[in-house]
């Protein structure tokens, strides 16, 4: 039966395929798919690794009850045989079987997919006792992997065969090639970098907001995905055919042959703007009245470098380097891995410039799932950005190094996230000082590099003279500073409604930041969601804004907003929506 499921629309774009449902702690495994001649293979695998379990499970039982007699020993005992019984069940193999030769799923991606099915089927059990088993089967599937892992099976690595455009055709008939979307609650940043080569053509989470760092995630890969679309893990089956509308924020499960192929050809019409769009590439961004604007892109890897470039970009405005720190188990870049990263990021812009950002964990960007900023009350307003750097001095030098050596192989500017103190300031340009002459006494060759603050947080907003006398370049992350002026938490979809990048307050910030910046004769970005939002590009240029940074997936349509507009007349217009309480209400005029 048809039905739909509303959430946040963060990312463009239709997508149709079949649900994988995967559980938030289980998306560090292998996605990929196997070819016909492995299928056999790949079954092998699981087997073997399961029998090794069950090896393993019937020893321990064994010795158990040879040597006690206690009844904890028997309860013990009785446990293990559940155990054992669960890992010859019938459902279990025969399911894994079933992914495997049909869909050509990696024995680990199987098991996991099979796991999904059986625990649905434990949670609606009436009997308490059997409801629970579901965390024992957890728990031998959780055994099969980390044996199967130790066979040194690549984690999320997919071979050639699973690239992602092939899965986003549109194939309606059962065969391998049906394209997939992925369903969780909830899917960190990190987790989400993991499925950048993926074979997913879209994402689904129950949770997070519009500018939630995983909705910009999925904006980056410009892969289409619905967040806080509430309990869509819950209604939406293995399996079952979705329609992701990232444009709307609906999920469309099981739909009807009439609204597929009104879907299927949206989902065309979309490729035909992209390709009208790809024309505009080289013709350079400057609106009716003359005015050069600078395009730049953000990126989370050095390898978007490409993206940005095939986009048309002419520099990378915001390079978010946590993602270099996300995801590793507490294991943190050391200083020449990290230069290595950004000089591949500054070679990769042949002579561009490269602007980026100290590392910005905390808050909806946790470390790794051992260290969750949820082990705080209020991660928003916690140690988070720079104040994490500036409390681990070593870690905070080594980043600075290693990004001033990587200077001296093309032009790169450091910006420092969510400054707002005098003192913040005063300490991190003596730690960048510090960096260089760490350097200097190492005899390390390094670049010179141009200094920027990130204007985020509502009191840097209203300070921005402060920042202007230390600071080479201000870079407006709007993201944040919608979040902190209207108190909105940026992940949380209960409260998505009320955040508003139109808010007066919002505007008249933004406005300042950009006059304050310009007058003084320094560059303003924004960096933010906003700058990419094509919605919003003309009134940024009303504001006098001459420099954007967004995902290279959204260069080309605002550069094509750009070439439309004349800030002769934008001015006055954004002036009045200033003025305005309701500025919502003129922004189409
Ligand atoms: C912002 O806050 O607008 C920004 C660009 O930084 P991030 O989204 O990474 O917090
Ligand atoms: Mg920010």
């Amino acid at each position: 039966m048809t039905f739909s499921v509303h959430g946040q629309a963060v990312s463009r774009g239709i997508a149709i395929g079949r649900a994988v449902l995967v559980a938030s702690s289980r998306v560090d495994v292998a996605h990929y798919f196997v070819t016909a001649e492995q299928v056999e293979r790949e079954i092998e695998r699981v087997r073997a690794a399961r029998n090794v379990v069950v090896d393993e499970i019937t020893r321990i039982r064994e010795g158990l009850i040879e040597t006690g007699t206690k009844e904890a020993h028997h309860e013990l005992v009785a446990l293990l045989e559940v155990h054992l019984m669960l890992l010859m069940d019938e459902q279990l193999t025969a399911g894994v079987k079933h992914w495997i030769v049909e869909r050509h799923y990696n024995g680990e991606w199987a098991l996991t997919t099979q796991l999904e099915v059986i625990g649905r089927q434990f949670d609606e059990m009436e009997d308490p006792y059997l409801r629970e088993r579901k965390a024992d089967l957890e728990q031998v599937v959780e055994r099969i992997l980390r044996q199967m892992r130790g066979e040194g099976s690549p984690v999320a690595a997919p071979p050639p065969a699973a690239r992602r455009s092939s899965q986003q055709e549109l194939l309606l008939d059962d065969t391998l090639d049906v394209p997939l979307v992925l369903v969780a609650h909830d899917l960190s940043p990190a987790d989400m970098l993991q499925f950048k080569q993926s074979v997913f053509a879209g994402f689904i989470t129950d949770v997070g907001g519009k500018t939630s760092h995983t909705a910009i995630v999925a904006r980056s890969m410009d892969i289409p995905a619905v967040v806080g679309a509430r309990s869509a893990s819950q209604l939406i089956q293995q399996d079952d055919w979705v329609i992701i509308d990232g444009d709307a924020g609906v999920v469309v499960v099981d739909p009807s042959p009439i609204v597929l192929a009104e879907y299927g050809y949206k989902q065309r019409q979309g490729e035909v703007e992209r390709e009208r769009l790809s024309r505009l590439r080289h013709t350079p961004a400057v609106t009716l009245d003359g005015q050069k604007i600078e395009l730049l892109a953000n990126i989370e890897q050095p390898s978007d470098t490409a993206t940005a470039l095939a986009a048309g970009a002419v520099g990378v405005g915001l390079f978010r380097s946590e993602f270099l720190f996300m995801g590793r188990n507490g294991h943190l870049p050391d200083e020449d891995e990290q230069y290595l990263a950004y000089k591949a990021a500054v070679e990769g812009m042949h002579g561009l410039p490269v602007t980026i950002r100290t590392v910005d964990v905390g808050a909806d960007k946790p470390l790794d799932h051992i260290r969750r900023a949820d082990d705080h009350l209020n991660p928003a307003l916690g140690l988070r950005a720079i104040r994490w750097s500036l409390s681990e001095p070593a870690m905070f030098l080594a980043q600075l190094r290693a990004i001033l050596r990587a200077a001296a192989h093309g032009q790169v500017h450091i910006l420092i996230p969510m400054l707002a103190h005098a003192h913040e300031i005063r300490l991190t340009l003596a730690l960048v000082q510090k960096a260089r002459e760490q350097l200097d006494a190492q005899g390390v060759v390094y670049g010179p590099v141009q200094l920027g603050a990130m204007i985020e947080v509502p009191a840097a907003a209203l300070t921005v003279p402060m920042f202007l006398k230390h600071f080479d370049f201000l870079s407006v992350g709007t993201n944040d500073l919608i979040q902190y002026t209207l108190a909105i938490d940026r992940v949380d979809e209960a409260v998505a409604h009320l955040y508003d990048p139109l808010h007066p307050a919002v505007l008249q910030l933004l406005s300042r930041t950009i006059a304050e910046g310009r007058a003084q004769g320094k560059p303003v970005s924004v960096c933010g969601e906003m700058a990419g939002d094509v919605t919003m590009t003309r009134l940024l240029l009303g504001m006098g804004l001459r420099s954007f940074s967004m995902h290279p997936s959204q260069v080309l349509a605002v550069k094509q907003q750009i070439l439309r507009s004349d800030t002769r007349k934008l001015e006055a217009w954004a002036q009045r929506l200033l003025a305005s309480d309701e500025p919502s209400e003129l922004l189409n005029e």
